[in-house]
This record gives C-alpha cells, structure tokens and sequence, in this order.
C-alpha cells in the first residue's frame, strides 16, 4: 500500500529508486559476550579494521583534494600496527573483538585529546574508525552514507557535512530528510548537486532499506511504496521539466526584456564548470570558505592567490562577487580560534572576526587583487555579516585600499537591511543573504528542523526587508542582489524581481527553473506578483498570492 509522507521542497525534481538510509553509529550491547577461542577473535578484530582501512583508502581515492587527503590520513591510522597490535593483546587477553576494538581506540582517543591542538581534532577521525570497525563486528551497517551498490534514495534524519564529502551524485537519486530547513546544509548541498530534496519529513528514516519510494523535490513529497503509475508520473513529470529548462536560454530577462542577472553560488573550483554549463553571467556569491575550513594554518597568500586566479581564469569575460572569510559559528577556524561563546550564532562570525585577525582579511584582499590583475577578471568583494553603515564604510575603505575597485557588503542582518539606504552610500553594491537575514529576522536558527516555517523565505516579513533593500538601491542607482537559497525558488524569483532585485544568484543546478520563470512573466506581473506577497498574512499565503497574481 503507498503512503504518502509530506515535507519541504528544496530542490526541484522527481525521482525514484530503491531507499537506502544514512548509518548511525552503532552501540555497544550493555552486556559484554564470552568468548571461546580468543585468538580467532583477535583475528576477527584485526580483519575490521583491516577492512576499515581498505574501505577508506578506496573512498580517498575516489575523493579529491582536502576530503581526500583527510581520508587517506584515517585509513593510515585504521592499518597502523601499533592499533592492531594493542587489538590483539586486547582479545588476546579474552575480549570480544567490537570491545577490544572500541576500547583501544579510545586509549588512543585520550592520548590525542591530551595532546590539544591539531591532534585532538583528530580524535574524531578514530571515533570515525571505531564506528565502522565496530559496526562490521556486529553485523550492523556501516556508519555514514551507504553504499548498496546501485542508485538510491538516501534517507537521514540530518546530513552533517562530514556525511556528505563523498557523497556520489550519480548514486543519489533523491534525498530525504526528517530535520533541516530550506537553508539547512542538506538543502544547499542538494541543489548544488541538482539532486531532489525533502528536508523536515517525518517518517523517513522509519522507512525499511530497499523500500520504493517516489520523490518530488518541487512539491516536498514523498510516496513510499508507489504504485507503477505513480513512478510511471514522477517519470513523466521530470522529463516535461527538463524539456521545459531546456527551452530557455541566455541572459536573465522577464517576457518584455527586463534584465535580471543570473548568477551561480560557487563554493569552490570545482563548482565552475557546472556554473557555465548552466550559463551563469557570472558568479554571485564565492563562498571563499573552501580555502580555510578544515585548515590547521591559514593558507598562504600565494596559495590564495593560486586558487582565486584558478576561478577567476574559469570565469574570463564574467563578473564575479567574492565574499571574504565568513567563518564562526558553524564555521570554525583552527588558525583564528575564538573563544567558547554562548551564542555563536550571535557572536564573532563573518566581518566581526577582523577586530580579532585584521591579517586574516589583509591578506586575502591583497591575494585577491594579484588574482584579479593575473587573469584580468572584474573582480566584486562583499564582506559577510555586515551590521552597521560605518562597518560597510570601513569595509569598503579596506577594499579599496588594497586597488580592488569595488566593493559592497552583504544584507544579512535586520539592521542592515533597516539602514540599507546609509549603507549603499558607502558601497557600490549589495547582496541579500536571505539565509542569514531569515534566521536573523525571525531569531530561528537556519538549521533547526522545527523552525522552518519561520525560514521559509516567502514569510512577508523577509519579502518586506528585501524590498526595503532593493527600494533603497533603487533611489542610489545601486545594484541589488539576492544570493540566498531564497533566490532558487524560480516562483519566488519572479517577486524578487518585482520587487526590483536587479540580480539572483544561485547554485548552478537551479538556473534553468529560474531563467524560465522569469522568461515566463513580464515586468508588471512580477509586480503584481510582489505587490500580492507583500500584502499577504503569511508564508503559505504569500505563496498562493503570488503564484495567483503572476498567472494574471
Ligand atoms: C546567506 O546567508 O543567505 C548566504 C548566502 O550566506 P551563507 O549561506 O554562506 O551564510
Ligand atoms: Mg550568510
């Protein structure tokens, strides 16, 4: 019989396959079994994590870059003969092999922790390692996303980054989880990928492995065990998508020829092929981030400049706007540690941590500059969690000082969108970050699952601080951008523009829906369809409003 499970829509699509949910790490059974033969054990105990290590060099090797080079480090550490050699003294002496595994990585697990810095934030790796030995020995899966060797629909209650560094997106047919908002990494993710996504969906990881389900990653549902016709549909369904996609083409523009930049988010190098396949005019939003996280040093200018002439060179003939380091938060720094904060959310994140690093953003500006004059680029810099109009002012005199000729600041705070009109007399453009201002706005973290309603972007309060925004860039002349997950959502794309957003920038997967909803609509229905938003009580009026204004 099917049923149906109902979620949020995140990234657009229809698909089905096979499920397959993501691994929890496995426990211990409370009661410690006997055991008969305790050198076969030993050998049983070895195997895991000769098996571990096996199984993480072939996932190195299939990875690239930092996410290979981490997971090449822990497949060193899974072999190393001093581990297995405590293992078998370990089962030698009588111990199952899951708990002679489990405890002589946690002496080890001690050991690093003692020893701070670099080497306690390895621990992790070997909880990792004990995870998966651990789980082989019970005959439970493996940890992490699974590998059933054939297309599938990954279930999770939550994808943390960590589970998706080699995520395959050949093997993902869709993703579906219980928690996340339409900003939550698991949303983002997917839509950099183009994999349908359904984030707050309850149920799913109820759902038994090797079930059908069906997917439809624009309505945000999910049929398990569908009928024939209902796959036959979802089928049908994608493939009218596609063809409609492919019908549009060029630079953004409404029906009568009101320009609309389309931009791609990009998170690193390997993102730029994907953003001029999908004929991005340019890039909206480089999440520098790529460079830094995961470091236990900051990268050298040199090594900066590389990588941004590296995009940049990709990019040649196209404008792209560079975001300094957003770190904090749920972005830590090795290199530029802050202290415990209560509420990082709220705390030293994004352009505040130059009071603390003033070098650290030097440096990047200078690196960025060399790029720029390297490849000959027009090179855009915006700074990340911008407040007040004295930070932008600072901010652009810090731009402009290292001969990069403009500048402008992020919209990703109430208050900046408040004072929007002081702040574009400091910069020459701005960008809404409506995932930020979403969570800002409403005082939802972007990540709590059961908040999402109040992050859903089509919440009349958001619209009204974006038009705000947009009205004062209008009176300055000033260009006004959207780089948020907001921007994706081709129906909300087409209020945006009403609103009189001047470009959208977004990951390279969801162009094409936004290209052709705006070739769908002239300028006065994207009005009348903002002018609807605006008026309306809530998000899912807002919504309805909208698509009813825009149809006409
Ligand atoms: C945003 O906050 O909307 C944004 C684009 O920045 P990030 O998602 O990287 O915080
Ligand atoms: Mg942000």
């Amino acid at each position: 019989m099917s049923r149906l499970l109902n979620g949020l829509g995140v990234s657009a699509g229809s698909a089905a396959g096979p499920s397959a949910r993501l691994g929890t790490p496995p426990r211990l059974p409370d009661l410690e079994p006997a055991v008969a033969d305790a050198r076969a054990e030993a050998d049983r105990a070895v195997a895991a994590l000769d098996a571990v290590a096996e199984f993480l060099r072939g996932r190195a090797a299939a990875a690239s870059g930092q996410a290979a080079e981490i997971l090449a480090a822990e497949a060193m550490m899974a072999g190393d003969p001093a581990l297995a050699g405590q293992v078998r003294g370990l089962a030698g002496a009588g111990r199952p092999a899951a708990w002679a595994v489990s405890e002589a990585l946690a002496g080890y697990r001690a050991m690093l922790t003692a020893a701070g810095g670099y080497l306690a934030e390895r621990a992790a790796d070997l909880d990792d390692i004990a995870d998966r030995a651990v789980a082989l020995l019970l005959g439970e899966p493996m940890p992490g996303v699974p590998a059933p060797g054939h297309p599938f629909v990954l279930l999770a209650a939550e994808l943390a980054p960590a589970d998706t560094a080699t995520l395959d997106p050949a093997a993902v047919l869709a993703i579906v989880t219980e928690r996340g908002g339409p900003t939550s990494h698991t949303a983002i993710l997917a839509k950099t990928l183009g994999i349908p996504a359904v984030v707050a969906c309850p149920g799913a990881t109820a759902v038994a492995d090797g079930t059908m389900v069906a997917v439809d990653g624009s309505a945000g549902t999910v049929i398990v065990e569908p009928t024939a016709a209902q796959v036959e549909q979802a089928a049908r369904r994608e493939a009218a998508r596609v063809t409609r996609l492919a019908a549009a083409r060029g630079p953004g523009r409404t029906s009568d020829g009101h320009p609309v930049t389309l931009l791609a988010n990009v998170g690193g190098p390997g993102d730029v092929p994907a953003a001029i396949a999908a004929g991005a005019e340019g890039i909206g939003l480089l999440r520098t981030e790529f460079l830094f996280l995961d470091r236990r040093d900051e990268p050298s200018g040199g090594e900066q400049r590389a990588s941004y002439a590296e995009i940049l060179a990709g990019m040649a003939g196209r404008k792209v706007v560079v975001r300094t380091l957003d770190a904090g938060a749920d972005k830590p720094l090795a290199f530029a540690s802050q202290q415990a904060e209560p509420n990082p959310a709220l705390g030293i994140r994004g352009l505040r941590l130059d009071g603390l690093h003033p070098a650290l953003l030097d440096t990047q500006l200078e690196a960025l500059a060399l790029a720029a004059k390297d490849t000959g680029a027009e090179v855009w810099v915006m700074a990340p969690m911008v407040s007040t109009p004295a930070e932008a002012a600072a901010f652009s005199d810090r731009v402009r000082g290292h001969g990069l000729p403009v500048a402008g600041v992020m919209i990703e705070v109430p208050a900046a969108a408040l004072r929007a009109g002081q702040i574009m007399s400091q910069v020459d453009f701005v960008s809404i970050g409506t995932n930020d201002l979403s969570q800002y706005t409403f005082a939802a973290d972007r990540q709590a699952g059961p908040l999402a309603a109040l992050l859903d972007p089509w919440q009349p309060a958001l619209l009204e601080l974006i038009a705000m925004t947009a009205a004062a860039g209008r009176a300055a002349g000033k260009p006004v951008g959207v780089c948020g997950e907001a921007a994706s959502d081709p129906l909300l794309a087409v209020v945006l523009a009403g609103l009189g957003v001047t470009s959208l920038s977004m990951a390279a997967p969801s162009l094409a829906e936004v290209r052709a909803a705006l070739a769908g609509h002239t300028l006065a229905r994207c009005r009348a369809a903002a002018e609807a938003a605006l008026a309306a009580d809530t998000a899912v009026a807002a919504r309805a409003a909208a698509r009813a204004a825009a149809a006409g």
